[in-house]
């Protein structure tokens, strides 16, 4: 090589050595006074015209601060660009000065050095702003961000699915959000690649710029975007350091509003461009690391990334730039508005309400900026806007939408793909469109397989709004409003564990409650058409049946004709952990099974899932229709929210984080004597608090009290049961192990100023 370098340049050259890329070679080459870089790249016309307008833009740049750029260096004939025979290949082949300095990934960082980056960022786009180059111009690839969708495919070769939905949900946003704007920003040439191998500095400061091989003509902001996510994709704060850079670009270019307002969604769109093309590399091209060294760090930045309110970033960034930050409409404004066509029989959750505007897995965005920690919403099952259900609703919707009267596939799958996860004798599902539809149904396909009426329900238990519903839920008929318990009615006392009369170290604790039922069905002058009752009764605060309870029972309820219905509405779709189904904790198999709340993650559906026999009974002649249950998009999204729990392990996570997170409410509640219980399985967890563990008094108002201080600390939490003295944290399954340490650390610190 050293040969055909003197013949080529008539360079003396003393040593080379290879160094990294991204798809070509790189060598430096040092000869006795001097150091060069000298690439070469595979022989294709297309990259040859390419490397030329490369070529001219860096000299181009020679005209402004040229000692910020490498220079180009002509072969002996003055060309900047030739095909050479290099060991029997041709190869394209140039030669640049070499830039001197360590590269901001080997560096510390500091303020300064942030500050001097954004303004050499600016300076070079200014040096660059009347360069005009066709083949840059009509450049359609991946790494440009205007194409951004061609990194689609690649999502896919992302090892973990968990990682690869996050990656679609920035897909979504940059869709949503960018792509609509895209016409209205200035565009100019710009690098393309400012990252931390491409960035030089010396004495802590930014120095020069290498690598202009993603050179693109492009909207002007992109480039900021892209030299931030680098700049910070490894910090613990990166936003702190983004507005560094923000702020100092802006002193030199002075940002549009528009172009800020962008910035959340594009700095995410090059962390995923740069892990998707990073986990493509690894599998396609495995021996060369730098390629897929971005992955984890880009991947880590995104999963910070969904912690920042979009709006609270965009605040930020325009503080950096000096203009004012938006304020949102004031929330009394809103309640009123509200208030004129809603009634206040809908609550409001917290002293002070909350306006949402968007959410992401596990976390909600108000309208001020702030995130929260959604430790309390069970509906958003997979994750708030989980791309793959959004996706799965809206390819349906543009397609169709029908009712079941016609034949679609989507039917019979999702139904198949249902059924799949019981046990075989429940193998009929009738579709409908929320909890409260399907517990009124499911109480009439028993009357109408028995003929019986009364209908046994537990104590503080909640089936769904309907007249029917209300009659079948103690939380409602027997509370503020209620009109009292109807005769056709049966209540049974929760078998609780934790305020038990009876010895609940016995082994199966239920027992002895279930007696008490067989009592009064033995003393019943009317038989029982339906027991109907929750797992793990929500409302009445999270409280787990007690073992044996419905084993002992069950049997009972069928010997005289009944049958049993498992509201599964909230306990359901692998919630529980070492469950998919809440009937399978108590060792059962229910008669008729209810579905509702996760099921669409947020789109409104219910099911009644039941037995041949009991289906069979309710086809009497009368057409069973919902005009909207079971409808192609809630099927699609349906199978969509079942693929998800599949594909990203979310039953095993509820195990794994659920224990974990019982594990340290149950160390906090060693450390009070306002913890009483702990209790709940997986992800659907209630905590008790008392005044104190031996009279185990309810207490209320500490209950409120942690509830609104949670908000205020931006944990959305519920408070339930009979004396609304239960917290309650049933999250998106998606939850992490660091997001209960930060639940339970927030109730500690709670706990410890109340003190
Ligand atoms: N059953 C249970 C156990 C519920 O928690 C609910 C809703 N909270 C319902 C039924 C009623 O469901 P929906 O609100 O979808 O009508």
């Amino acid at each position: 090589m050293k040969k055909i370098l003197s013949d080529l340049f008539g360079l003396n050259v003393i040593t080379i050595v290879k160094l990294n890329g991204y798809d070509n070679a790189n060598y430096k080459l040092t000869t006795g006074n001097a150091s060069f870089i000298f690439k070469t790249y595979p022989n294709d016309p297309a990259l040859f015209d390419l490397i030329r307008a490369e070529i001219d833009a860096l000299l181009f740049l020679q005209k402004y601060n040229s000692e910020n750029y490498p220079k180009p260096l002509p072969f002996k004939d003055g060309e900047y660009i030739k095909l050479v025979n290099l060991e029997n290949e041709l190869k394209i082949c140039r030669l640049l000065s070499f830039q001197s300095g360590e590269f901001m990934g080997d560096v510390m960082h500091s303020t300064a050095m942030f500050s001097s980056f954004g303004k050499f960022i600016a300076q070079m786009n200014l040096d660059l702003a009347s360069f005009k180059n066709y083949i840059i111009k009509s450049r359609q690839w991946q790494w440009d961000m205007q194409y951004f969708h061609l990194n689609k495919p690649l999502i896919k070769d992302i090892t973990s699915p968990k990682d690869q939905n996050l990656v679609r949900y920035f897909f979504q946003q940059y869709e949503e959000n960018v792509r609509p704007v895209f016409h209205q920003l200035r565009k100019s040439t710009i690098h393309n690649d400012a990252n931390e191998w491409n960035t030089l500095t010396k004495k802590g400061l930014v120095s020069s710029i290498i690598d202009f091989g993603d050179i693109s003509y492009a909207p002007l902001i992109i480039e900021l975007a892209i030299a931030i996510a680098y700049a910070c994709y490894d910090k613990s704060d990166p936003l702190r350091w983004a507005e560094i850079i923000v702020k100092s670009y802006h002193e030199v270019i002075s940002l549009e509003e528009i172009e800020i307002s962008l910035l959340y969604y594009m700095i995410a769109a090059r962390l995923c461009t740069s892990a998707c093309n990073a986990a493509h590399s690894k599998i396609n091209k495995p021996e060369n690391t730098y390629a897929s060294s971005s992955e984890h760090k880009a991947i880590a930045m995104l999963y910070k990334w969904i912690t920042f309110n979009p709006i609270h970033v965009e605040n930020c960034f325009r503080k950096a730039a000096g203009y004012k930050i938006r304020n949102p409409e004031p929330i009394n404004e809103l309640i009123k508005k509200r208030n004129e066509s809603i009634s206040p029989i809908l609550s409001l959750s917290y002293k002070q309400p909350i306006h949402m505007t968007r959410s992401a897995f596990q976390y909600m965005y108000d309208a001020q900026g702030h995130t929260y920690l959604d430790a309390y919403n069970n509906i958003p099952h997979v994750g708030h806007a989980h791309p793959r259900v959004t996706k799965a609703g809206q390819d349906q919707m543009s397609m169709l939408n029908t009712n079941t009267r016609y034949i679609y596939k989507q039917l019979a799958s999702y139904a198949e793909k249902l059924l799949s996860k019981f046990p075989s004798i429940l193998n009929k599902i009738f579709f409908v469109n929320s909890g409260s539809a399907a517990s009124d149904l499911a109480i009439r396909m028993a009357r109408n397989y028995n003929g019986f009426s009364d209908i046994m329900v537990m104590e503080h238990g909640y089936h769904g709004h309907t007249h029917l519903g209300i009659d079948i839920s103690d939380y409602k008929f027997n509370n503020q409003g209620g009109n009292g318990i109807k005769d056709f009615i049966i209540k049974n006392r929760i078998p609780d564990v934790y305020r038990s009369p009876y010895n609940i170290n016995q082994k199966s604790p239920g027992n002895q409650y279930a007696i008490e039922v067989i009592h009064k069905l033995n003393e019943s002058k009317n038989k029982i058409s339906a027991i109907i009752a929750e797992p793990i009764i929500g409302c009445g605060g999270q409280v787990p049946l007690a073992e044996g309870y419905l084993k002992t029972l069950y049997p009972e309820i069928r010997k005289q004709g009944g049958v049993c219905i498992s509201d599964e509405v909230q306990t359901g779709f692998g919630r529980l952990g070492a469950y998919f189904w809440g009937f399978q904790m108590h060792d059962v198999i229910p008669d008729i099974v209810i579905l509702g709340k996760p099921m669409g993650n947020g789109h409104p559906m219910g099911a009644v899932v039941t037995t041949e026999a009991i289906a069979d009974s309710f086809n009497n002649g009368m057409e069973f229709f919902s005009s909207f249950g079971g409808n192609p998009i809630s099927c699609t999204i349906g199978s969509a929210v079942l693929d998800v729990i599949e594909e990203e392990g979310l039953q095993h996570n509820a195990k794994v984080v659920g224990d974990h997170y019982k594990k340290l409410l149950m160390e906090l509640q060693s450390e009070y004597n306002y913890i009483g219980d702990v209790r709940g399985e997986g992800l659907f967890l209630g905590i008790e608090i008392v005044k104190n563990k031996i009279s185990k008094e309810p207490h209320p108002e500490l209950a409120k009290y942690i509830k609104n201080k949670m908000r205020h600390h931006s944990i959305l939490i519920g408070t339930d049961g009979p004396y609304d003295s239960v917290l309650k944290t049933k999250p998106p399954l998606c939850f992490t192990k660091e997001n209960a340490q930060h639940v339970v650390d927030t109730i500690n610190d709670i706990l410890k100023t109340y003190e």
